[in-house]
């Protein structure tokens, strides 16, 4: 029986997207090869609403899958083919885009912003597949009790409770975990999943560190991941999955495997026929 080690610590750094959105970008392009097949991780925690209210305007997405997840926060969500909806606390949206859509996320004004957006990358045989929304409430999401833990399943299954979702492409472990102070976590998956968390609140100790919050902590391959709250307890997301292990090409919102399928994609965009699928 091995331990899964850390392998890096990411994260800290505050920066603007969007139309002016300030944010934590975790994971984002350089780190492709380690998080595989996580592209990017915005994690949002903010209590001054000028510090989303500008969102995120109208902008293409194709190849991808984007899970929005929030604690507390509002998102409104819209696409140009006259799909809509709004995120609300302990929900989750989970949007295939596929061969391509074209939409807006406009956070609304809240006392607390605070949740994450994770990209997923797409298998090269699924990059184009039809675009699709997942709307997952908070009454959707099962809460797992145990001494010390709160663990909500997002997608994946923890301890023989499924979650709203599995991943359509990715098989995708998503759990969100609350840990009391100095309470031990340990988690038993495949060794070949890359696994990662992302440190909302407090502190936890692992492999002999400790990491503070708005970090994210990637894991060596083992088969046990093992953590320990600070002394102020810890609220962390967890994620792993089996890398995809195949080329990328990155354009801002847009991820394939070539700079061909790149170019492609921004001719499309410039003629007016970057939508397949209605
Ligand atoms: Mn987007």
């Amino acid at each position: 029986m091995s331990i899964r080690a850390i392998k890096r610590i990411t994260g800290g750094a505050v920066q603007y997207d969007g139309a002016g959105v300030k944010l934590v970008r975790v994971i984002g392009r350089d780190d492709t090869e380690q998080f595989d097949p996580f592209l990017l991780l915005d994690a949002f925690d903010a209590d001054n609403p000028a510090d989303y209210l500008k969102g995120f305007p109208w902008h293409p997405h194709r190849g991808i899958e984007t899970v929005t997840y929030l604690i507390e926060g509002e998102i409104e969500h819209g696409d140009s083919l006259g799909n809509t909806g709004t995120i609300y606390g302990g929900g989750c949206q989970w949007m295939t885009a596929g061969s391509g859509i074209i939409h807006q996320e406009m956070p609304q004004s809240s006392p607390l912003m605070l949740g994450t957006q994770l990209w997923v990358n797409l298998p090269k045989k699924d990059k184009m597949t039809h675009p699709a929304y997942r709307d997952i409430t908070a009454d959707q999401v099962p809460l797992v009790k145990e001494k010390g833990v709160e663990v909500r399943v997002v997608s994946g299954s923890y301890k023989g409770t499924d979650g709203p979702v599995f991943g359509d492409y990715v098989k995708t472990l998503y759990l969100d975990v609350k840990l009391e102070p100095n309470v031990e976590f340990v988690l038993a998956r495949p060794r070949e999943e890359t696994l990662f968390i992302y440190i909302v609140r407090g502190s936890i100790h692992s492999d002999g560190q400790q990491v503070p919050y708005h970090r994210a902590v990637l894991f060596t391959s083992a088969d046990e991941l093992h953590i320990r709250a600070g002394s102020d307890g810890a609220r962390i997301f967890l994620y792993s999955a089996l890398p995809l292990k195949e080329p990328i090409a990155w354009a801002g919102p847009i991820v394939m495997n070539s700079r061909e399928e790149l170019s492609v994609a921004r001719e499309e965009l410039s003629k007016g026929t970057f939508i397949k699928h209605s």
